[in-house]
């Protein structure tokens, strides 16, 4: 429990970056509120600002500058502006400072922000405010818990239960700046869930960083995990967050398909289907070895199942085949939603000292290319559903209006209510579109 001494004063929190933030960023939330703030995510008539941070390409870095330059100009010199996450712990203290940070916390430690965003604030009101570094703790530091207070935020939670990675993807800086796997211990998860469940949820997400990685530090393991988790009673949905393509392997697809509550999506970065480029980013699997992990997922999970995925387009010594090993590869893995990144370099990383590089005009083109044949993909995937009937969690509902949200397999779903409609409520829906992979349909 924190102290009441924000009571009164509104704390504006925003959130840049991933799954695992977003759950950090409630977690934020919650404390700060028990500290006594209101919280906002509107920036007007703010006394104070936190930022969770993202580091994970070249335009985040640019987009957590401006943020705190605006925060900077809507406090006014009499508030404060906290930092947390990937960008904040890697960035220079006299530049965090110049650009209007106050309290700088790195990737772990962000549990003590609102403590000390207390006591600035104090000693701010007496007139002694001042900068402070809280980057101390060591990457290396253990499970560092941050559970949620307000349980009935969404209709869909994403549970944290891993962070920090240790596998170096040539491109990647994140096990630079999160440091190595730590995983959360499992009765803590399972209390969170239920408590999720307990507070109305229906649907959790289990999230980490690489999420595959989870118990290798405590003699568990995900299958294990999910085992548990799919076994609490109330719980209807389960998902996994992005999850390494080499971390899918017999164990965790048993428990998988064993599990009662498992939605049928995975979402496996792929990356690149090319297989020197796949060497060149230490990916860790060649084009073939994605294959096959879709097809044994499909064996275990159902023909239908959606996988989603990232690929990363232009890295150095991609030429013009290996962008067409690319393509025929997610054709040929049959990926549902793709997301489509062009390669920058990241400080740091071991992708800066590769050779042939890809110009930027070449590499925008190709990645028009690859978000063509995601669009293409997509909407074929999602095109099987017509004609059938799928349930749907309502996510947004205007009653005796339009109604959207998801399939279990992770397809939007847009239909008009007939009656009351109320969000966080299944209902059936008899699909008779699927334009642009977004399924529309009658409520049946
Ligand atoms: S597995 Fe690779 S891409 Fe994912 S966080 Fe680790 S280094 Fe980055």
């Amino acid at each position: 429990m924190g102290g009441t001494g924000l009571r009164g004063l509104t704390v504006w929190i925003h959130v840049l970056g991933c799954r695992s933030n977003l759950c950090e960023g409630d977690f934020l939330a919650g404390e700060l509120e028990a500290h006594g703030a209101v919280v906002s995510r509107g920036l007007e008539g703010a006394d104070a600002a936190v930022i969770v941070t993202c580091s994970v390409t070249a335009e985040a870095g640019r987009k957590c500058r401006q943020l705190v330059r605006r925060a900077r100009r809507a406090v006014g010199e009499r508030g404060l502006v906290a930092v947390c996450g990937c960008w904040a712990q890697a960035v220079g203290a006299e530049d965090a400072r110049e650009l209007g940070v106050d309290l700088l916390v790195g990737s772990r430690g962000k549990s003590r922000l609102p403590a000390a965003l207390e006591a600035m604030m104090n000693s701010s009101a007496s007139g002694g405010r001042s900068f402070q570094d809280l980057r101390s703790a060591p990457l290396d530091e253990g499970w560092e818990e941050m559970p949620l207070r307000d349980t009935g935020l969404h209709t869909r939670a994403f549970v944290k239960v891993q962070d920090g990675c240790d596998h170096f993807c040539a491109y990647c800086i994140i096990p630079f700046l999160r440091g190595r796997p730590v995983s959360r211990p499992m009765e803590n998860v399972l209390a969170e869930v239920r408590r999720l469940v307990e507070g109305g949820c229906r649907e959790a997400v289990l999230t980490g960083i690489h999420l595959g990685a989870y118990g290798r530090d405590t003699g568990s393991s995900l299958a294990e995990l999910v085992r548990a988790v799919s076994g609490i009673e109330g719980l209807e949905r389960l998902r996994l967050g992005s999850l390494e393509p080499f971390s899918l392997g017999d164990e965790l697809l048993g428990a998988l398909a064993d599990s009662p509550v498992f939605c049928p999506h995975l979402h496996l970065p792929l990356q690149s289907g090319d297989d020197g480029v796949l060497s060149r980013m230490r990916r860790g699997y060649t084009a073939e070895g994605f294959a096959r992990v879709c097809d044994a997922a499909r064996a275990r999970l159902g023909k239908d199942l959606h996988i989603s995925s990232d690929v990363l387009v232009g890295f150095p010594g991609e030429d013009e085949g290996a962008f067409q090993n690319t393509l025929a590869l997610m054709r040929r893995a049959g990926l549902g939603r793709v997301h489509v990144f062009p390669f920058s370099p990241r400080p740091g990383t071991a992708a800066t000292r590769l050779s042939a590089p890809v110009s930027p005009e070449v590499r925008d083109e190709r990645a028009g290319r690859a978000l063509a044949l995601g669009r293409e993909l997509l909407e074929g995937y999602a095109g099987r559903f017509i004609g059938r009937e799928v349930e749907v969690l309502t996510e947004e509902a205007v009653p005796g209006g339009r109604c959207g949200g998801h399939t279990p397999h992770f397809l939007e779903a847009v239909w008009e209510a007939e009656g009351d409609a109320a969000p966080n409520e299944a209902v059936h829906i008899r699909v008779s579109s699927a334009v642009g992979g977004r399924l529309e349909g009658r409520q049946i």
